[in-house]
């Protein structure tokens, strides 16, 4: 078999260590790799490179078939970028997909039953990074959701539970808030999930869905969810399985991937010879079978769980009474090589290589009839509504008039309520009175007249209506 070309990086910390023992493991099992180290982290953020990393290590990264990476540790202070989201947003990697599962009784947990699988998204949300500082005292972040990926991601969730055997895929949400964009996800998990069929599927309000996944992991299966509550969510959910130590990440995209411990680099651990390699190892079998490898992967992990039955334990899981030794980095790795081509009792084995396939994205812009029919224009204002009411009240344009105003998304004229705390950003709502098609140039001119008034503009969204429906949300109060 020809070996695959994979990029390396130690990183910090324990990082070195935990990625020696992963490698040897690799090596006595036969995997067919080949190695391209690279330097990435806290050293790199020190030589001025703002997001910990040379950018010449694109080159290494793109010629390979995938990245696998220890963890690296994030200097303190400002101006630095975080380097995940760096390599992530480049290579397009889509998909964040943890296995979370217990080892009970070989681990400590209050879920025995647990095995969940979290996939998230992993481009779009709130991470997208669009954030502006738009008055003195007032900011505001984007949480941008799109058609084309959330197909990617719901439908990478779906194929997943097809090709692992998993029975049922749930969505986490919050459209009942956010009506428009968790909306959109929402209704694209309903539109793919006839797709398949045979694969189970529900949907969680994510508040109510979070507090049962804590309570009772084992009713879930896999999970697909936007950025944040995924991001969120995979750390608990590794937490309750047993250890954030045990588990292990993929970040999977159309042109590479990146496999990873879900830990950081722990540098209170670093060069003792104690820390966890299990996370890191479990990143690299997925990486194994996601390049093709799968009975490498399968041997590995079933030697892993072996070696947990036996009770051979580092210190973060080792516990009086359930473990027998207590093992360092390098004496956990020679135990799971010792335990090659052995599976596991009790544990349920791991088995890889279902028939994958190459997951096809079909994404088919919709096209509704779109009529432009006014603009919300947001003021930087500080002082009463009544003063700025009196300021700006008479601006109109064409047909186009005022018919509200709102503070914080909640309505304050017409009507609005003596309660109401209001800041110094305040939205404005003008459209015609049967809601007729406007010109852009109006909309423009509207703004014009606000800067007549001397009032400062610091954002503008044109409101359409998409087949007669309104495209924006409706304030409250
Ligand atoms: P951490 O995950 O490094 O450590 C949290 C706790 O878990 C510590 O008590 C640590 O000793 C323990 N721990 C973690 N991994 C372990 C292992 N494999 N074996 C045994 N014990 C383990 O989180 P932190 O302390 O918040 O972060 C440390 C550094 O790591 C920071 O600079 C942070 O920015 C970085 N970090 C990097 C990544 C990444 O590269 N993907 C992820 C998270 C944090």
């Amino acid at each position: 078999m020809a070996k695959t070309p994979i990029t390396v990086a130690e990183g910090d910390g324990i990082g070195p260590e935990i990625m020696k023992a992963t490698l040897h493991i690799l090596d006595a099992a036969g995997a067919q790799i080949e190695i391209h180290r690279v330097d990435i982290g806290e050293k790199l953020y020190h030589q001025g490179f703002q997001n910990g990393m040379d950018p010449k290590m694109w080159d290494v990264i793109r010629s390979t078939k995938a990245f696998l990476k220890a963890p690296i540790t994030t200097p303190q202070g400002g101006g630095f970028k975080s380097l995940n989201v760096t390599i992530r947003t480049t290579l397009g990697l889509y998909a964040n997909v943890r296995p979370c599962v217990s080892y009970f009784p070989f681990v400590a947990t209050k879920h025995p039953e647990m095995d969940v699988v979290i996939v998230r998204e992993n481009e779009e949300d709130l991470y997208s990074g669009i954030e502006y500082r738009q008055t003195p005292d007032v900011c505001s972040s984007i949480k941008l959701i799109s058609r084309a990926g959330s197909e990617k991601i719901i439908r990478y969730a779906f194929d997943y539970a097809k090709r692992h055997g998993r029975k049922k895929v749930t969505l986490f949400m919050k459209d009942n808030i956010m009506k428009f964009s968790d909306g959109l996800f929402h209704k694209i998990f309903d539109e793919i999930a006839q797709e398949y069929p045979d694969i189970l599927n529900e949907h969680w309000i994510v508040d109510i869905g979070a507090a049962k996944l804590a309570d009772t992991p084992e009713v879930f299966d896999v999970i697909v969810m936007p950025n944040l509550y995924g991001d969120i969510l995979s750390d608990v959910a590794a937490q309750i399985a047993g250890s954030v130590g045990l588990a292990g990440s993929a970040n999977i995209g159309e042109k590479g991937a990146m496999f990873e411990a879900i830990h950081g680099s722990a540098p209170r651990r670093a060069g003792q010879n104690v820390a966890n390699p299990s996370g890191l190892l479990l990143a690299a079998v997925q990486m194994l079978d996601h390049i093709g490898q799968p009975d490498v992967a399968s041997k590995i992990h079933n030697a892993w769980l072996k070696t947990l039955e036996e009770g051979i334990h580092t210190y973060d899981i080792f516990k009086e009474g359930t473990s027998k030794k207590k093992v360092g980095t390098q004496e956990f790795g020679d135990a799971v090589i010792k335990n090659l081509g052995k599976k596991p009792e009790q544990l349920k084995p791991a088995v890889y290589g279902k028939e994958k396939g190459h997951l096809v994205h079909k994404h088919v812009p919709t096209n509704p009839d779109r009529k432009l029919i006014g603009v919300d224009v947001y003021i930087y204002f500080r002082g009463q509504m009544t003063e700025f009411f009196s300021k700006i009240s008479h601006i109109n344009v064409a047909s186009l008039r005022l018919r509200m105003i709102t503070n914080r998304g909640v309505r304050v004229w017409p009507g609005g309520q003596p309660e109401t705390f209001c800041i110094e950003q305040w939205r404005c709502r003008f459209f015609s009175d049967d809601l007729r098609t406007v010109v852009q140039d109006d909309l423009i001119k509207i703004l014009h007249a606000f800067d007549h008034v001397k009032m400062d503009v610091i954002r503008s969204e044109f409101l359409y209506l998409f087949d007669g429906k309104p495209g924006y949300s409706s304030a409250e109060g």
